[in-house]
């Protein structure tokens, strides 16, 4: 994963763990030494599992079955490959626009399957939540999603996110709670470093 808890990244995750639970989110690959304190508390708040090792180390491999989430991947996934796997691994890879293809420096290290969730990046807590949508049965081409939605703050203020995103029932992008926040935020920062 990314160097550091940035505030964005404390949002996506804390998110996760809400939509499939503490006890089905693992953060692998921390760097040596990080403690407790290390962690920032709303993610303590919510229990998350953590450690230091690679997921290769974490897992036993020899009998479990890994699939990596790869936007480069050139199968997508389907709602049958919940029989086929046991972990689904996500790069803690903040979104670059264009990517860079940063997950293919997991997919050299794991050695495992990948799979694709079409051919657009998603932001990490839209990868997870997309995955389990279709491992719980919906699948990938029922899912109604939003490409690049602008978010607008007010009649002068808009911002593009550069990602696909699910759709909720009123039509809105889903987005970590606290996210429309922080954004509002980042943008006003880049505008007072314009001025
Ligand atoms: N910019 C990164 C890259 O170039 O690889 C992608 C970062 S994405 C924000 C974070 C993670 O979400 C990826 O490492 C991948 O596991 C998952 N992901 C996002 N979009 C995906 C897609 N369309 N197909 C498969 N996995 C995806």
């Amino acid at each position: 994963m990314e160097q550091g808890f940035t505030e964005w990244v404390v949002l996506e995750y804390c998110q996760i763990i809400r939509d499939i639970g503490k006890n089905n989110l693992i953060l692998t690959s921390l760097p040596k030494g990080t403690t407790d304190q290390d962690i920032p508390q709303p993610l303590r708040d919510l229990g998350l599992v953590w450690t230091t090792k690679e997921v290769n180390d974490y897992v036993d491999v020899s009998r479990s079955k890994l699939c990596l989430l790869d936007p480069r991947a050139e199968i997508d996934l389907q709602t049958s490959d919940k029989e086929s796997f046991d972990y689904f691994i996500f790069g803690g890879i903040l979104g670059d626009h264009p990517p860079r293809d940063r997950t293919s420096e997991l997919k050299k290290k794991l050695e495992c399957d990948t799979r694709r969730l079409g051919n657009l990046q998603m932001t990490t807590d839209t990868a997870v939540r997309t995955t389990k949508m279709i491992l719980e049965g919906t699948p990938f081409e029922n899912i109604e999603f939003i490409d690049y939605p602008e978010i607008r703050f007010s009649k002068h203020e808009a911002t593009e996110m550069p990602f696909r995103y699910v759709l909720d029932e009123n039509k809105e992008p889903i987005l970590p709670a606290g996210m429309l926040g922080l954004i509002k935020k980042d943008s006003e920062k880049t505008l007072d470093d314009f001025f």
